[in-house]
């Protein structure tokens, strides 16, 4: 099946949820399951924390959509994280991309370094630095492709061959790609994690993270569901339906994203108030051409510049009157957001940089409202 399908039609396998013929599962919130006489468990379902209908239903459709062998769902995409480290052994090293989400670094460097990681950062988009950093002994490398805040592209397949070489496990951040655009576990990672808040849940009305694995038979995944049943990191059953209910229409939603971004680069591109347009659908974007052979389309997501610096890129944000000023991405609504102000003083990114998440609006919309908040 296409993923346009397999979004619909995917289901936990060989475990009827849903014995009313309803075309959507019902919500299981019962915390417990019945044993037959014999004292076995029928449904194969026994205490709502290790594991429930939702759950069960979510991940299957979850594994089958990234092309793995399983997948776990975490309250959070950073529990979903934290799953993955903590699935580490005092004094494992972890190589870091310097693009990751800044939630991830700060996790690791607040709370991983003190339970015995070893932690480096690199720039993982490039070749020789990757291969410097993996001189040194390395248990998991981290990596996220498009990345915050200029879509900076990293040749995955490329980082997989490296990783693998280096005895090393590659897990890449799949959320702002969704398996829609990109299958990292195709691409020769191990494991996928993503925020499931953004794109994949897709509305901005629910929390979720996930962890995707190529191959489900070894010890350290075994941890990674540990950490979800024993350490009861786990999302609730009407959680997983939202994000479950979201996947229907993930195919068509990040077709209507990228059409959008797409059309909102290009008008960003021409406009000749703006400095710089971070896209990688724009030819003049250093990850172009790795792009557009590792994802199906460019993504919604995308950043711009403007002169003046902070200044004006915050009053800029103050001119949009239909775009909405917000955090996160993947949701129906636009939003802007003036980052260097989020990261704090050691902010690398530019300070007149804008990010936008293109929402569903109708392009032409979008357009305008950003044409009259830049023609001051
Ligand atoms: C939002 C985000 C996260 C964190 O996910 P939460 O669901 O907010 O915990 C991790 N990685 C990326 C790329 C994100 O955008």
């Amino acid at each position: 099946m296409r993923p346009e399908t397999l979004a619909i039609h995917a289901a936990a396998q060989g475990r009827r949820a849903n014995d009313a013929g309803a075309l959507r599962a019902p919500i299981h919130v019962s915390t417990t399951f019945e044993r037959d006489p014999s004292g076995a468990h029928p449904s194969g379902w026994v205490y709502a924390r290790l594991d429930n209908p939702n759950r069960s239903d979510l991940e299957a459709c979850l594994a089958r959509l990234e092309g793995g062998a399983a997948a776990a769902a975490f309250p959070s995409g950073m529990a979903a994280a934290l799953a993955v480290f903590g699935a580490l052994s005092p004094g494992d090293r972890v190589v870091i991309d310097s693009s990751a989400y800044y939630g991830t670094r700060a996790l690791l460097d607040a709370h991983f370094v003190r339970w015995g990681l070893r932690v480096a950062v690199a720039d993982l988009a490039c070749a020789e630095a990757t291969t410097e950093a993996l001189n040194t002994p390395t248990a998991l490398v981290w990596v996220e492709s498009p990345s915050n805040p200029t879509l900076r592209i990293v040749d995955l397949a490329r980082l997989a061959a490296q990783t693998a070489h280096a005895g090393a496990r590659l897990v890449c951040d799949n959320t702002w790609a969704t398996p829609i655009l990109q299958r990292p576990l195709t691409l020769g990672a191990d494991w996928v994690v993503h925020s499931t808040t953004k794109y994949l849940a897709g509305h901005s009305d629910v929390t979720g993270g996930a962890v995707i694995a190529r191959d489900s038979d070894d010890l350290a995944w075994q941890r990674v569901v540990d950490l979800q049943r024993l350490g009861g990191v786990v999302p609730s059953p009407m959680d997983c339906w939202w994000v479950r209910r979201g996947l229907l229409t993930l195919p068509a939603r990040m077709r209507a994203h990228c059409a959008g971004a797409w059309r909102v680069a290009a008008f960003l591109d021409e406009h000749p108030a703006v400095e710089r347009v971070h896209y990688p659908g724009r030819t003049h974007h250093p990850g172009h051409a790795i792009a557009a052979r590792q994802m199906r389309d460019f993504g919604g997501m995308l950043a711009f510049v403007l002169p003046g610096g902070s200044a004006e890129a915050l009053a800029f944000t103050g001119r949009v009157r239909l775009i909405q000023r917000a955090t996160s991405l993947g949701g129906p609504e636009t939003l802007i957001e003036h980052r260097a102000s989020i990261e704090g003083p050691d902010s690398p990114t530019p300070p007149g940089l804008l990010r936008l998440s293109v929402g569903l609006e109708h392009p032409d919309d979008l357009i305008e409202d950003l044409a009259q908040a830049l023609a001051r």
